[in-house]
């Protein structure tokens, strides 16, 4: 049995939307755009390594397309992510946002035969990490589990789409593998 509560208050500081950037999984783009039945195409973007810091080279969720690789993130402009709105800086897809959002800057803590420990606040993403308010750690232990369920699915599908060969192969066409009915040639909204 593991620590049921984490101190923790968000004060909106808007770090983690304006400066991180955030890989969601084939489900949270499935759940997004169900909720706010937006063009997946115009609220996602497709790093390439030189984009990005922080992810692995080995992270199986990198998407080869013709001797290049991208990964999946929300598109960002110059002033955060894509649903940050500009001039209330609230979520516009709160309710959909991507379980990476909600799990953040929460870190897991597991015995070493795996079981559920405790969840302290990371010290290396830049949150501010107050202390003033008190979370429930079983909800999200359910949201970490159902993540890297996500997680393993999300690698598998990858795979799947790295052994595809098909001409103009593009990272757009992965998201063609999850969700219908959209085109990816629609111009991205500008941020
Ligand atoms: S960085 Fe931390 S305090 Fe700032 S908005 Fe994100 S979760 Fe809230
Ligand atoms: S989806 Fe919402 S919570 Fe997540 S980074 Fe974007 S604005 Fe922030």
């Amino acid at each position: 049995m593991g620590t049921h509560t984490v101190h923790f208050r968000c004060h909106h500081c808007g770090h983690c939307c304006t400066d991180v950037v955030c890989l969601p999984t084939p489900w949270d783009v499935i759940r997004i755009v169900k909720q706010t039945g937006q063009n997946p195409y115009a609220f996602l973007a497709f790093l390439t390594p030189e984009d990005v810091t922080g992810v692995n080279k080995s992270d199986p969720t990198w998407l080869d397309c013709q001797g290049k690789r991208y990964i999946m993130a929300l598109r960002r402009g110059k002033k955060g992510c894509y649903f940050l709105h500009p001039k209330t800086r609230f979520c516009t897809a709160y309710e959909a946002r991507p379980i990476l959002c909600r799990l953040y800057p929460f870190k897991l803590h597991e015995t070493r035969a795996g079981a559920f420990k405790a969840f302290s606040l990371h010290t290396d993403v830049g949150c501010p990490r107050h202390r003033d308010g008190l979370y429930e750690t079983g909800p999200l232990y359910a949201l970490y589990t159902a993540d890297s369920a996500h997680q393993e699915d999300y690698a598998r599908l990858v795979e799947v789409f790295n052994r595809r060969r098909y001409p103009d192969k593009r990272p757009e066409h992965f998201v063609e593998m999850f969700v219908t009915g959209f085109s990816d040639s629609m111009t991205p909204a500008k941020s």
